[in-house]
This record gives C-alpha cells, structure tokens and sequence, in this order.
C-alpha cells in the first residue's frame, strides 16, 4: 500500500470505529514473522464488521487474534495490515443450563466460560492450559484437552456460530443465509481455519454436566509394545474413560500411560478400583489409582523451554509403531523428542527440546512425518523458529482432492486473500 492510501485507510477506520479502537502496532504485536501496521480492537460483531468492511474497501490484510497465545502457530502470513483484536468481546450473552448451553463472544477467555457455567455445575469439555486462550482462538486452532477421547473436539460440541466475512458480511450458521456462504455448516468448517475464513465473532456450544468425582489410573511400562497394550486394554475397558494419555519422556525411557474416570461420587472410586485391578492383572504390574492428574495432564511436553513443538497422528491400533518409530528418528538425528498426548485417539505431541539446530529438527520432523506417512497418519510443526519453518513444510503434504476442496472454499470466503494469506495448508 502507498503511503496515501494508508492514510485515507486509517482516517477510514479512525472515523468510522473511533480513534481509541485504533492504535498503531507495537513490537509485539508480531503474528510469527509478519508483523502488523495497526490493531484494530473489536468489541463484538458489529465493530469487527466495520472493521472488515473498510479494510475490503482498502485492500487491506487482516489477522485475527484472541488471546495471542498462539499467533506463532502455523505458516507466517504473508502480509498482515491489521491486527484485529477481539478480546473486548468477551461477555458469555447467554447460559441456558436447562438446556445445557452455553453461548459467548469470540474473545471470551475460555476459562472465564468454564467459570460461568461451573456455578450450574456444568462444563465445556475443551481444557486449555493457557489462561488466555479464549473461544476464537480455540475454535480457529482446533485446540482440545485430553477430554476430547470421550466428548469429542470442537467440531463436536459447537452448534452455532456467527462470523464475519472478508468483506464484512455477518453470517450465522443455522441463521442468516448469506449467498456465498450458503449451505456451509460454518461452525464445523471455521474449526481449524486459522483465522482464513473469516473472523468468528460468537459461539453457541452443547455443555456436559460437571463430574462429581474424578480419579485416575496410571501404568508405567517398559517399553512401545507395552504402552500400546495399555491403552488398548483402557480404551476397550468397561470403565468408559473419559480420556487415555501417556506421557514418554525422550529416548527410551518408560512410558506411563493414564486413564481419566469421571462420575458420581462414591462409584467413580469403585470403577477406578476395579479397573486398576483388572489391568494390573493383564499386564502383570501395578496400576496406581490417584484422586489428582499427574502433574503432566493435559500440559505439552518440553515447555517450557521446548524451542519446536511436534504432533503427528495415526489409527490408535498403530500407537506402538508411531512410538517406536518416532525412537528410531531420535537416535538418527541425535535429538531428543519427549512425547505426550492421547493414546487412545493416536495424537501425540512432541517436544523438541531447546538447543538443537535447525537442520537437526528439520531431519527429525521429516523422519517423523515418513514414519507417520507410512500408516496413512501425518506430522505438523505445532510451532518452531521462523528458522526453521524455512527448512520444513509446516503441515505437510495434503492429499490433492482435499487441497482442491479447501481452495475453492477459501475462493468463496476471501476470494482476494486478505485473510492471514499462506498462513494455513498449501499457502492458503
Ligand atoms: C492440552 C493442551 C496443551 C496446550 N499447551 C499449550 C502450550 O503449552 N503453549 C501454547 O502456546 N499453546 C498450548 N496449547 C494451545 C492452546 O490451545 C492455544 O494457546 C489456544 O487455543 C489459542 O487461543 P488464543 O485465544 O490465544 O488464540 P490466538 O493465539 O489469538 O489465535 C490463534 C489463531 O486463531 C485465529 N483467531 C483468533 N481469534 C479468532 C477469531 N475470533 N476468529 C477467527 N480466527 C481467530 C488467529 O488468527 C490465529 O490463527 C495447548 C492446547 C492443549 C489442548
């Protein structure tokens, strides 16, 4: 953009939304490398809406942010404009617990949510470790805790949505029908857009009630082999976990695996009992029964201090081959790669841990990604040095009848790629 056109765009935005919602960005507003000339803040629809529209009239790109607690994730966009910050719309508008709904604002802290609907004894079944992490941001990243084994992920409990479009058009999935949008399911398809589709403004999602009673039973095992057998005997178990994880720290040390229970008071201790027994003889050890999570649950492996973080998945009847292979790449490449995450869905995070160089981990996530490749799984760099995203495809390769599809979706959602341009699969 020349200089007068930035400054018509800014007089644009200024007089429209008021200077106090427009600042000029800071260092830190950085999105991975690319780094914004304003931020603009928004506080719901309606503002987020003028926003988006003069930006269109200005040919101008944006990023969205929630709590910023992940704008590193990804490809860094090619070009970002504006920075449109929406946690001013934090408000949860409506919790009909009859109903077993919640509905919030986009920029909504997820963990101000829980808090609300916890006082009617319910609960979104997402976790988050990152206080700041709020339900834009969420969905945009498709970020779930261990609880998805049971209750599913985002794309499973939002039921409603509402978003704006690249050109500034609101559009509700269930309610208004927008012509290019028609037809879409937007919640689904908006989970994991990165902030390429359009900016999502408010959610509506389906609540669990609150467990009365937690508890949780871990197993320690040698080795892959061993492990696997684990979570398949927790996942086939009576006992319905509400999620299976395991933590391995690098190199071939034991790997713990560990299953959640959640219930009624007084019976979940029982089913907690009996599973640990019942395993503990299967596998010929001893499974611990504990009241409180391991102090890893639900925590990424390597932080803090991990400088690249890692995930790759496959069938969960593969675990053990996605475990021992990703020991193979660490003794190829000399970096360690400690491993956590659910072994009941085949999802796993790795870890790398601060000090290896670019090359090394740019071997490792390739090592990695054949390995996955190998049983139809796949391998993205979660986030790493703008070094050494230089070196590896982020997400990997797509199969080319899905990249075909997210194209033309992205054609019809931002047909002038000004949405966090190249920042999702393929350049998108
Ligand atoms: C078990 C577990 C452990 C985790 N541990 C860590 C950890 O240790 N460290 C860590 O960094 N993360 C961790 N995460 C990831 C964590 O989920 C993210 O920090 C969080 O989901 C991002 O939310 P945010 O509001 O900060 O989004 P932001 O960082 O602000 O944005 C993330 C993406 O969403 C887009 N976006 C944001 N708001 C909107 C919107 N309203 N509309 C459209 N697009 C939008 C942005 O453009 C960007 O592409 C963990 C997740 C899980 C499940």
């Amino acid at each position: 953009m020349s200089t007068a056109t930035e400054e018509t765009a800014l007089n644009a935005l200024r007089g429209a939304l008021g200077d106090e919602w427009v600042t000029e960005a800071s260092a830190t507003d950085r999105v991975g490398a690319s780094r914004p000339k304003w931020v603009v803040h928004a506080d719901g629809t309606e503002r987020a809406s003028t926003a988006l529209r003069i930006a269109a009239e200005h040919g101008m790109s944006v990023v969205p942010r929630g709590g910023g607690s992940k704008l590193d994730r990804g490809e860094s966009p090619e070009r970002v404009d504006l920075l449109l910050d929406l946690s001013a719309a934090d408000e949860v508008v409506e919790h009909a617990a009859g109903d077993l709904v919640v509905r919030a604002e986009a920029g909504t802290p997820l963990r101000e949510v829980q808090r609300t609907v916890a006082e009617a004894g319910q609960q979104l079944s997402l976790e988050d470790p990152h206080p700041t992490a709020t339900l834009g941001g969420v969905i945009a990243t498709r970020s779930a805790g261990p609880c998805r084994y049971l209750h599913g992920g985002v794309r499973d409990l939002i039921i409603g949505i509402t978003v704006v479009c690249a050109d500034g058009t609101v559009a509700s999935s269930g309610g208004k029908v927008v012509k290019n949008v028609a037809g879409y399911d937007l919640g689904k398809l908006f989970t994991g857009s990165y902030g390429t589709l359009g900016v999502v403004t408010e959610a509506i999602f389906r609540l669990h009630p609150l467990a009365e009673e937690r508890r949780w039973v871990a197993v320690t095992l040698p080795d892959p082999r061993a492990a696997a057998e684990a979570a398949r005997l927790f996942r086939v178990s009576r006992a319905m976990p509400t999620a299976v994880e395991l933590d391995r720290p690098a190199g071939r040390a034991p790997i713990t695996v560990c299953a959640e229970l959640e219930g009624r008071s007084g019976v979940t201790g029982e089913r907690a009992a009996e599973l640990a027994r019942s395993l503990g003889e299967e596998l010929g050890r001893t499974c611990e029964v504990s009241g409180t999570a391991p102090e890893w649950w639900g925590r990424l492996p390597g932080e803090p201090g991990a400088s690249a973080g890692i995930r790759m998945a496959s069938r969960p009847s593969e675990l053990v081959e996605l475990l021992e292979g990703a020991g193979r790449v660490e003794d190829e490449t000399g970096v360690a790669l400690p491993l956590r995450g659910s072994a009941g869905l085949g999802v796993l995070d790795g870890g790398v841990p601060a000090g290896s160089s670019d090359e090394s981990v740019a071997a490792l996530v390739e090592g990695v990604r054949a390995r996955a490749a190998a049983l139809d799984g796949y391998t993205t760099v979660s986030w790493a040095p703008e070094s050494v995203k230089r070196l590896v495809d982020v997400w990997g390769p797509v199969p080319s009848g899905a990249l075909t599809l997210m194209r033309r979706t992205k054609d019809q959602f931002d047909p002038e790629r000004r949405l966090a341009p190249g920042r999702f699969v393929g350049g998108l």
